[in-house]
């Protein structure tokens, strides 16, 4: 190592006298041999480990940043998005958390103390749910008004799902006669009234004949309310589901005697299963649940007749079985 090597940061360097001879032929020997100045700061770079810091503990693992106190300089920009000014008329949001990952979600569901609500499982759901209301249990206490509002909005069977209208009746109070038929067809799910069309106008001309008015006299309906698809047979439980808002029709109306029209009607009505020619040309009598017995007469359905008109012979004779009937 050389003389120039060896000097010493806040001492003269040493030279040998040929140097120093050297030196001051060239002017430089004053300004060579002055005491360098100490360094104003360390070095930035880390010096060369020493045997004693080598044998300095290392830390296990580093301090997180985020968990020390930082001074943020005066000039430094929020972590947080600057607020945007709001367009003039705009609805202001709910504070929306965007600390921790969590962008977009409201503010008031992450201050929420105590733990997140359970989900409510849909076995539950079901169990909470109130069964529906049979309907014999529904109708019990009705009044008439009330019995045509659950008719409508019922859903008790499958025939609601196709229906236009329920059709829950139409006539005349106090009711002399009730005119009982099957269920609605095309035309009545159209119009939500009972035998409307010309099954409908040769139902008035036959009661007209005996004197009878629909205004006036009689309260016409059907068995089934809501017309089943393609005018098929009701089904037995679309019967069982419907047939508790006719009974309480009749508890209701009192009708001093009811006209059936049709095989189904005539059937359903009496609990039988003979036909239609076994059941007319006579008087039953239906026994209501409040004791009362009415006088039924069965003839006929309109549609029928209008297919078979030489059947209107007997249709007149069963109009005239019903007038005298008590
Ligand atoms: S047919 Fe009778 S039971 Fe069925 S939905 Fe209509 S009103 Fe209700």
């Amino acid at each position: 190592m050389s003389a120039l090597d060896a000097a010493r940061p806040g001492s003269a360097p040493r030279v040998n006298p040929l140097q120093r001879i050297w030196l001051r032929e060239i002017g430089m020997e004053r300004l060579w041999l002055r005491p360098a100045p100490a360094p104003a700061a360390l070095p930035l770079a880390a010096p060369a480990a020493t045997p004693a810091s080598a044998a300095a503990p290392v830390p296990s693992a580093p301090t997180p940043v985020a968990a020390q106190p930082m001074a943020q300089p005066a000039a430094a920009q929020p972590l947080a998005a600057p607020v945007q000014p709001a367009p003039p008329g705009a609805v202001a949001d709910a504070p929306v958390e965007r600390a921790a990952g969590r962008p977009g979600v409201p503010s008031s569901i992450l201050n929420r103390s105590g733990p997140p609500p359970r989900p409510v499982p849909k076995a539950d759901i079901a169990e909470t749910a109130p069964p529906p209301i049979p309907v014999a249990e529904a109708v019990k206490d009705a009044n008439l008004e009330q019995l045509s509002q659950q008719v409508v909005a019922c859903t008790a069977c499958g025939l609601c799902q196709g229906r236009r209208h329920a059709v829950f009746g139409q006539g005349a109070q106090p009711t002399r006669w009730l005119v009982v038929g099957e269920a609605p067809g095309e035309q009545e799910d159209r119009q939500g009234q009972p035998f409307v069309g010309r099954s409908g106008q040769l139902l008035d001309a036959m009661l007209s004949a005996v004197g009878m008015s629909r205004e006036r006299d009689v309260f016409i309906t059907n068995v089934i309310k809501c017309r089943p698809p393609g005018n098929r047979n009701p089904k037995p439980e679309e019967i069982a589901a419907c047939s508790p808002y006719l009974m309480r029709q009749i508890a209701l109306l009192k009708p001093e005697r009811i006209l059936v029209l049709g095989r189904f009607a005539a059937q359903t009505l009496l609990g039988t299963d003979a036909t239609i020619g076994s059941l007319r040309g006579r008087i039953h009598q239906l026994k209501t649940d409040e004791g009362a017995q009415i006088p039924v007469i069965v003839s006929y359905h309109p549609a029928y007749l209008l297919r078979s008109p030489s059947e209107k012979a007997r249709a007149w004779q069963d109009l005239k079985l019903a007038a005298r009937a008590l």
